[in-house]
């Protein structure tokens, strides 16, 4: 066994269980993105709890790997890092991938991005979900202005002029002035809020697993689009891979229906051998594909932040490194009301944080949307013209370096955080 917390305050149950209690900023949701908010918050003279369904994972035994990984932009591991979380993250086990191989399974058209070109050692890193929300978690164990409370369930929501009471499900009252939902892409604090969201299903569903490619990935993200979906490998330090593939309905069933040896030949011919025979080790999981938007993210006392605020398809690995800009952006718009000792609470404070990421988060849902549609397609003129975009762009390395630099997360400015 490995990964045990070294937290002195790590295995002790949560908050103590005073019937009502008040705080300036409440957080639902301790998955990556509220965890990251939270630890962002503290340090400013707020009093914050975070409330969470299920207390993160503690351990678990050497070299075996979770199904859900995440390829974390620049952007985000410098968010993590000033969060004092990254060493932590990196110990538990953080995979850079140094290239990205994007080609088209119809026209054959094909691209290549290098960290080389841009003067960087990677392009990034996968990391375990599951790691990413422990390190975030110890450090917010060692927080003396935070209050964990894990597991709860919600039971009601009050919401009025001064803030907002949640129930818990035995019976504890939270009172907050700034409640913050950051509880996933089923959020029920959005839905109890009667906050609308836009958007559509995919028809598909992201199968992932782990896998053994008989070659070396050469560290390199792999993507082939095929009219059914995108399959993503994603290059793991110990040689393995982690696969993202998603599928038409139909497709996944067939697919999952496979035992581990039809699978494996499935995926080896969908990869078409780049990486030599690959053999699925473990477990395969589905998650449905949904395209979400949430139609406003902040209200007087509330504000939405990471997957509760926007779904998006996993092709270009954006969700959680789209939350984590959201956490940075919200904790710099409350440091501002703060520094001007204005409500943090008041639409004043909270539009600041709104006007910083909605638009620019539509802006990836709809490229990643027209992504997929476009590689979806088997209509000649568009099998065409993206054959041609992508051996155009290859070469056109001044285009490339844009792509890469939006993708990685180089252009965008972090906001600044109080260190914790
Ligand atoms: C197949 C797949 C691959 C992906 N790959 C990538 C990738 O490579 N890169 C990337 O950036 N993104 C990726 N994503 C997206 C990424 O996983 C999500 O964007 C990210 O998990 C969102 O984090 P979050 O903290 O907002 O929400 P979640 O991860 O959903 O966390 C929500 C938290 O809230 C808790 N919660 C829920 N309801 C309640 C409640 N009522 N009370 C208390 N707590 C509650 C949950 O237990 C959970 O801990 C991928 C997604 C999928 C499906």
């Amino acid at each position: 066994m490995a990964k045990r917390s070294s937290s002195p305050r790590a295995d002790r149950p949560v908050a103590p269980k005073d019937a009502r209690r008040a705080f300036d900023v409440l957080v639902v949701g301790g998955g990556m993105v509220g965890a990251a908010f939270a630890l962002a918050c503290s340090g400013k003279g707020l009093a914050i709890a975070l409330v969470e369904a299920r207390p993160p994972q503690r351990d678990w035994p050497k070299g075996e790997l979770d199904l859900r990984v995440s390829a974390l932009s620049r952007a985000s591991q410098r968010m993590l890092e000033r969060l004092g979380a990254w060493s932590r993250i990196a110990a538990l086990g953080a995979s850079p991938y140094r290239r990205m191989h994007v080609w088209d399974g119809v026209s054959g058209g094909a691209i290549t991005f290098d960290s080389a070109d841009l003067g960087e050692p990677d392009l990034g890193h996968i990391v375990e979900n599951r790691a990413i929300q422990l390190a975030l978690w110890e450090r917010l164990e060692q927080a003396p202005d935070l209050t964990l409370i894990s597991p709860a369930s919600i039971a009601d929501l009050e919401r009025g002029p001064e803030g907002s009471r949640l129930v818990l499900g035995e019976g504890r009252i939270l009172e907050t002035r700034l409640l913050v939902a950051a509880d996933g892409r089923d959020s029920l604090i959005r839905e109890l809020a009667g906050i609308p969201t836009r958007g559509w299903d995919y028809d598909q569903q992201a199968i992932v697993a782990n896998v053994r490619p008989m070659q070396w990935h050469q560290e390199t993200a792999w993507q082939r689009f095929l009219p059914t979906g995108p399959l993503a490998l994603l290059p793991l330090a110990d040689g393995r891979c982690s696969i993202v593939w998603s599928a038409t309905q139909g497709r996944a069933q067939e697919l999952l229906a496979l035992d581990d040896q039809e699978f494996s030949d499935a995926l080896t011919e969908a990869s078409e051998d780049r990486l030599g025979r690959i053999q699925v080790q473990g477990p395969r999981a589905a998650v449905p594909l949904r395209l979400q938007h949430a139609e406003r993210y902040v209200e007087p006392g509330l504000a939405l932040i990471g997957d509760a605020a926007h779904a998006i398809h996993p092709l270009a690995g954006q969700g959680v490194n789209l939350g984590f800009l959201d956490a940075a952006e919200l904790a710099a718009a409350l440091d501002l009301a703060l520094r001007r000792r204005r409500d943090i609470a008041t639409l004043w404070t909270l539009r600041r944080y709104e006007r910083a990421r909605r638009g620019e988060n539509m802006a990836m849902l709809m490229a990643m949307d027209a992504f997929k549609r476009a590689f979806g397609s088997r209509f000649p003129p568009l099998v065409a013209a993206r054959g041609l975009g992508l051996a155009l762009t290859d070469r056109l390395q001044p285009l490339k370096r844009l792509f890469m630099e939006r993708a990685l997360g180089l252009a965008a400015g972090l906001p600044p955080l109080a260190r914790p």
